[in-house]
């Protein structure tokens, strides 16, 4: 979601002609953008905002931005005290406050053109106006905030309760993301299968996939993060008949054991979680299952922690993102659980799961050897074209063509747990 908010500013300051510098010194505006999902984001993010520090004493007219969580829905007086170098504050996905602001602060002869531009990129929903290229994989959200109140999580408090865009709104965008160079979507929401459910009248995720998929010019669909909650068959469904929407889930199980389940008010138990899985491989034969786990929550005994070793080894599967507990400012569970597993002992099952993931995705992903696979081009790195497949994975490709933005079919010739190779055929 940060990605996607960065990369929606930076194209409504480009279409508003920023150019953009790899060099902070050469830099008239910074906008730092930030998480602090777990206290590791948060401590970079701090660092970065003291580093530019001297940058503001050396240039007192450079403009100095800060977004997103740690800034908060709410605004930030505290902050504001703190970090007095700072311009402008903003919440995550709101890039009003930066748009007025350079507005009111430019006095050069075009302010009033720039002014009316950027009311234009605010008015028309940030971000749709912008004719700016996009790049082969675009992030699109289409839920922000979230309702929920998982126990360990400063979201809704930071992004603020669940809000659905419209979707005549998503579809403006998508046709604009498509048009400039987009081959692929990835709709967005903290829990993005409640797509709708807060706007009345409003269609739902599957009928949003369909509609997506008419957009000519796309070939490819991704939706994420699911809540096993929300996970229905319809929409399950919709991704097995819809051949634009790849075969790739991400619904995060978060710990295996029931009583940390419950101590973390996820809402469903070991049982359901891996009952969602069969019915999502029964559906959608070949389907790759994402999920992410929190190793080390508040009262996670060893017999726990080896209930969510056990759910991982039976279902395989395919992505586990992995994290230790560390407990976030005003949340439930850092205001009243204790945070009782040491910080080695976190880490030794962060690395247990970490060990066991490798050895079965290096198993699922050995099946792939000699297969030819779709592969949707996104980029170069070392020297090699960087594509992934249908189900999402990673796939370099050595040859002499520009493939960024081709769909191609690549026979595999080597795989490992994170990662495949191949050639291209044809
Ligand atoms: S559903 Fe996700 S974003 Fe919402 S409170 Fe739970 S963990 Fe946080």
């Amino acid at each position: 979601m940060n990605v996607a908010d960065s990369d929606r500013l930076s194209r409504a300051l480009g279409s508003l002609d920023f150019q953009a510098t790899d060099d902070p010194a050469e830099a008239g505006l910074i906008i730092l953008n930030t998480c602090v999902v777990r206290q590791s984001a948060e401590d970079r993010a701090l660092g970065r905002l003291n580093s530019l520090k001297p940058l503001k004493h050396a240039n007192p007219d450079l403009i100095i931005g800060l977004m997103g969580c740690l800034v908060g829905i709410k605004g930030n007086q505290a902050m504001e005290k703190r970090y007095p170098w700072v311009d402008i504050f903003a919440g995550p996905s709101d890039p009003e406050p930066f748009l007025r602001f350079l507005g009111d602060r430019l006095t050069h002869s075009d302010s009033e053109v720039w002014r009316r531009q950027a009311d234009e990129v605010l008015d028309a929903e940030f971000g749709i106006t912008t004719e700016a290229q996009h790049t082969v994989s675009e992030n699109l959200p289409i839920v922000l905030g979230c309702s929920h109140n998982c126990t360990y999580c400063v979201i809704p408090n930071r992004r603020g309760r669940e809000r659905s865009r419209e979707s005549h709104k998503i579809l403006a965008e998508a046709r604009v993301m498509v048009e400039h160079g987009a081959k692929e979507l990835v709709l967005l929401g903290q829990i993005v299968d409640r797509y709708g459910l807060d706007l009345p009248g409003e269609m739902r995720l599957p009928q949003l996939l369909r509609e997506i998929s008419e957009i000519g010019g796309l070939e490819r669909i991704r939706f994420l993060t699911s809540h096993p909650n929300w996970m229905t068959d319809e929409l399950i469904d919709a991704v097995a008949e819809l051949p634009k929407v790849m075969p790739h889930i991400e619904v995060p199980v978060q710990a295996g054991d029931d009583e940390v389940l419950r101590a973390m008010r996820r809402g469903y138990t070991n049982q359901q979680y891996r009952d969602l899985v069969s019915r999502i491989r029964d559906r959608v034969p070949g389907a790759s299952i994402g999920t992410d786990i929190i190793v080390g929550f508040s009262g996670e005994t060893e017999a726990a922690f080896e209930q969510t070793y056990r759910l991982l080894e039976d279902l395989k599967i395919d992505v586990a993102h992995l994290a230790r507990y560390s407990p976030r400012p005003n949340t439930y569970s850092a205001k009243l659980l204790p945070d009782n597993v040491s910080a080695e002992e976190k880490m030794r099952r962060f690395r247990a799961l970490e060990d066991l993931q490798k050895v079965v995705v290096g198993k699922i992903n050995e099946q792939f050897l000699g297969q030819i696979q779709p592969v949707l081009f996104e980029s170069r790195a070392k020297n090699k074209w960087r594509g992934r497949t249908p189900t999402n994975r990673l796939v370099f490709v050595e040859n002499e063509q520009d493939l960024v933005g081709e769909l191609r079919d690549v026979r595999i010739t080597w795989t490992g747990p994170w990662s495949l190779q191949g050639e291209l055929l044809g």
